[in-house]
């Protein structure tokens, strides 16, 4: 037998839930596979929505190139531009489309050597200030913009920093300073990601960029009636059971021992997959469908887990890490991160695809 840990990817439910972005959002929406689709597989998760996708969205030119030679022909931006003026021949090579954040790609567009203008995503700093034009500066850039014979076409967006929180004010007068900063220029505009699409309808303008929601990861901080479904399910084994006496040390530094005497199963997936080391006893686990949980640091291969209370349990058994069942966000609430992480750092894992 081979290493069982297995991510199996539902290309159903990651079309379900592309739909469900369309559908709330009631615009345009680019599907965001930055970061190999959070994990999921860039390439199959594109070719999985290509029928019924607006557009792709990612981080930088390789991820790009990687879904045209994977036969991707819908529009794909580039949600952080260029970083060196000479990406813009291969931008304009693969008919990409960019996004332009700073005053010094204002300056390289126009003095850019290519033959065909672009479509350019004008990032408005509505309030997040990591990237993007202030909103006092961009109605004069936009309009220098649009009069360069480099540009074919100009959307106006911008990006929350606290869309997942419903009870914030600060996307509200996000969207407030946006809108003003657009007012009666006439573009298109994209405002929100996932959270903004399930969360804040003001907030739709003509383009979605839908990213974890796709995967069915946690978007706001509360579970809302359209929830997307999970897409990932990360399975593993059992590959040794011990009986250990109470008062037993188990795994890397003794960090736990046993309360009672426990049956401990062993399981084929360590913080080498990217299951997160920190976790602490505790944490959750599916054990052929049953809640169980961690008892034992990560390692790098293995984890250790209670099977006390699952008498049908042994070698062989199937163990959940994540996915329907045991969602993906518990695990990492109790690593003190989110699930799109989890996701991204997913590695060495088989990936098995269900159509
Ligand atoms: C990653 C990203 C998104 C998607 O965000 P989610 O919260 O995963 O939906 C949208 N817009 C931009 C600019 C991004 O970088």
């Amino acid at each position: 037998m081979s290493r069982p840990l297995t991510a199996t990817i539902d290309l159903k439910a990651l079309r379900h839930n592309y739909l469900l972005a369309k559908r709330l959002h009631g615009g345009r929406v680019l599907a965001i596979v930055k970061a190999n689709a959070y994990g999921h597989g860039a390439a199959r998760c594109a070719r999985a929505l290509a029928d019924i996708a607006d557009g792709f969205g990612v981080a930088t030119i390789e991820e790009a190139i990687q879904l045209r030679e994977a036969g991707i022909t819908l529009p794909i931006l580039l949600l952080e531009g260029w970083f060196e003026a000479q990406e813009l021949a291969q931008i304009q090579h693969y008919q990409l489309w960019t996004a332009l954040h700073s005053a010094w790609q204002v300056d390289e567009i126009e003095a850019a050597e290519i033959n065909a203008p672009l479509t350019v995503w004008v990032k408005i700093d509505s309030g997040m200030h990591r990237l993007g034009l202030h909103p006092d500066e961009f109605p004069a850039v936009a309009q220098r913009l649009s009069a360069s014979p480099k540009i074919a076409k100009l959307v106006a967006m911008t990006h929350f920093a606290r869309a997942d929180e419903l009870d914030s004010q600060a996307t509200p007068q996000q969207i407030d300073r946006f809108q003003q900063a657009v007012a009666g220029l006439g573009l298109e505009t994209s405002l929100s990601n996932s959270g903004g699409i399930l969360a804040w309808p003001k907030a739709h303008g003509d383009w979605g960029r839908a990213g974890v929601m796709l995967y069915g990861g946690a978007a706001t901080d509360r579970v809302l009636a359209n929830w997307p479904k999970p897409v990932m399910q990360l399975d593993s084994r059992i590959m040794a059971v011990r009986e250990l006496a109470a008062g037993e040390p188990i795994g890397y530094g003794a960090r736990f021992h046993t309360e009672r005497p426990t049956r401990v199963g062993v399981v084929a997936c360590g913080y080498a997959d990217g299951y997160p080391r920190v976790v602490p006893a505790g944490t959750p686990v599916l054990v052929n469908g049953q809640r169980s949980r961690i008892i034992g640091r990560v390692s790098m291969d293995m984890l250790t887990v209670d099977l006390s209370d699952c008498p049908g349990a042994g070698v062989g058994t199937a163990v959940r890490l994540w996915g329907e069942g045991l969602p993906a966000s518990e695990v990492a609430a109790a690593a003190g991160t989110i699930d799109y992480e989890i996701f991204c750092n997913l590695k060495r894992a088989r990936l098995n695809y269900l159509d």
